[in-house]
């Protein structure tokens, strides 16, 4: 096994010292407050209460050559004239177990450069494809096993639509049609096929990868599905926060599904459109969402039940009350944040 430790059944997360890798600095608990403001358009604002939102910080599972691999910044491929010269690297992965896991709640790894920020955001004016409409891009390279590709993209575009839906935002979602190019930050940074460190879109859904690649990149082959955080650095080296907003700015986000999970969208394994609604969830900013509750038969409870709660139960397609305030507040005024 990869490691013996069972976590208890709560929200956990890594900060790592970018700077000083060699040394895993383990802090004791961290509470992070997220004011979730939601501005609803459709009937009447209201703000949602500010609600506490609890971070054990647990060791890196991973890897000392993973976690410098992820850490390293890397000057991007020339795809287009925006992406010339642009320095970017890993802030941040945000992942959910697979059911059944001693391994229950989930992990966020954080590679803190040393500013201590623990949100990333989209700027508007700096996206890569120069448009400030929130533009995805789904991998055609890296099929499923246990459901068609077909189905896979169905669902995947429908959780998108389902986001784009949320009526006190206006993403101008956009999707980039799939022509077999290659991609994939992550895949590239761990030699997988197909890689590429050229820019795709927004939000990159990168398809499907076996087992190992969770095991090597992140320490747990029981992973249904990551988000990847990419941020822009600046010319010292640093995390850039060109809007001065007090949040590191994110170049791209990418999304990686475990093949190793039955997947479908008929009820009769892990539920695909629910996993990428959370995933695509985090490719637009939002976090982990909910207290988790264990029971003594090992299932996972959250409260309350939303999209971003930090684990899987069940079929999840509708964005609930939490997940639309932490949406609009990050997206209510978009592009005028
Ligand atoms: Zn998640």
């Amino acid at each position: 096994m990869y490691h013996t430790a069972t976590l208890p059944a709560r929200l956990h997360s890594v900060i790592l010292n970018f700077l000083q890798m060699k040394a895993f600095l383990k802090f004791s608990l961290l509470t992070v407050l997220f004011a979730m403001a939601c501005h609803d358009d459709a009937h009447h604002d209201h703000d949602l209460q500010a609600e506490i939102h609890h971070e054990e910080v647990i060791e890196f599972q991973g890897s000392p050559q993973a976690l410098q691999k992820l850490t390293t910044p890397v000057s991007l491929s020339v795809n287009n004239s925006r992406s010339a010269g642009q320095n970017v690297a890993v802030y941040m992965a945000e992942y959910i177990y697979g059911p059944g896991s001693s391994e229950a709640g989930s992990t966020v790894f954080f590679s803190d450069r040393g500013n201590k920020q623990l949100t990333a955001d989209f700027v508007p004016g700096q996206s890569l494809d120069g448009s400030d409409a929130i533009s995805y891009y789904v991998d055609d390279t890296r099929p499923p096993s246990s459901i068609s590709a077909g189905d896979s993209e169905a669902a995947i575009d429908a959780s998108m639509d389902t986001w784009e839906g949320v009526a006190c935002s206006d993403l101008g979602m956009t999707k980039i049609p799939s022509d077999g190019r290659a991609n994939g930050f992550i895949a590239a940074l761990f030699g997988f096929p197909n890689g590429s460190f050229g820019y795709n879109g927004d939000v990159t859904h990168n398809g499907y990868l076996p087992g190992p690649f969770f095991s090597i990149v992140l320490g747990s082959s029981n992973i249904l599905a990551v988000t990847f955080t990419i941020i822009f650095i600046d010319e010292n080296g640093d995390p850039a926060d060109e809007d001065g907003d007090g949040k590191t700015d994110v170049a791209f986000r990418e999304i990686y599904y475990n093949d190793a999970y039955a997947w479908s969208n008929d009820g009769s394994g892990i539920d695909l459109e629910t996993v990428s609604l959370h995933e695509a969830g985090h490719g637009l900013s939002q976090a982990h969402f909910g207290k988790v509750h264990a029971t003594d038969n090992g299932k996972v409870h959250f409260s309350p039940r939303a999209v971003m709660n930090a684990g899987y139960s069940g079929i999840n397609r509708v964005i609930k009350g939490t997940d639309k305030g932490g949406h609009c507040s990050n997206w209510g005024n978009w592009p005028n944040n």
